[in-house]
């Protein structure tokens, strides 16, 4: 399932073959373009003031669903967090035509980089609200730490990617048992 509050999260990015190199993927103004076109956002990059409160923004979201994956609840210095950032989103019903007729989507009034914040919140703490927490989960793979919402039947998946951290995590435990 493809979030943006997901993607926001991973572009603190580490390396997951394990040689320590990790990335502020928000310091990379192709990331950032990349994001902004892919979820349609209306900022741009010249009108980001510090991307260090960007990071911080980030990592204190990050914080907070790394716990949840370990089953811990919000605190409440956490759900006052996500209503700072709601609060501006404000939003207002708006009409539109569709193939078959008519739609009522909210829209809202915000613009730039504090709606691209208050959006993420929102998917994240619509995710945490009503999602299945157990399908949130963090890549097994302690080099990686890719955060995903895992949509497997069974909700088994360990990995971001069988074929990356899953295959590499395999041939490790192998060779440690044949050591
Ligand atoms: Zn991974």
């Amino acid at each position: 399932m493809e979030l943006i509050s997901l993607d926001f999260l991973n572009s603190d990015w580490r390396d997951w073959r394990g040689s320590g190199r990790h990335e502020n993927r928000l310091e990379k103004a192709d990331w950032l373009e990349w994001f902004l076109a892919k979820w349609d956002l209306p900022a741009d990059l010249s009108a980001i003031r510090d991307v260090r409160d960007l990071t911080l923004f980030r990592d204190s979201l990050r914080t907070i669903v790394e716990y949840t994956v370990a089953g811990e609840p919000l605190r409440d210095a956490d759900i006052a967090f996500f209503n700072e950032a709601l609060q501006p989103y404000s939003s207002y019903p708006q009409l539109s035509r569709t193939e078959n007729g008519l739609q009522l989507t909210q829209v809202s009034a915000l613009n730039g980089w504090p709606y691209v914040t208050a959006r993420i919140a929102l998917d994240l703490a619509e995710l945490l609200a009503k999602g299945d927490l157990r399908r949130l989960k963090m890549c097994d793979n302690s080099d990686c730490r890719w955060i995903f919402y895992d949509q497997s039947r069974n909700r088994a998946a360990r990995w971001c990617d069988d074929k990356c951290c899953g295959n590499l995590m395999k041939v490790r435990r192998f060779r440690k048992k044949n050591k």
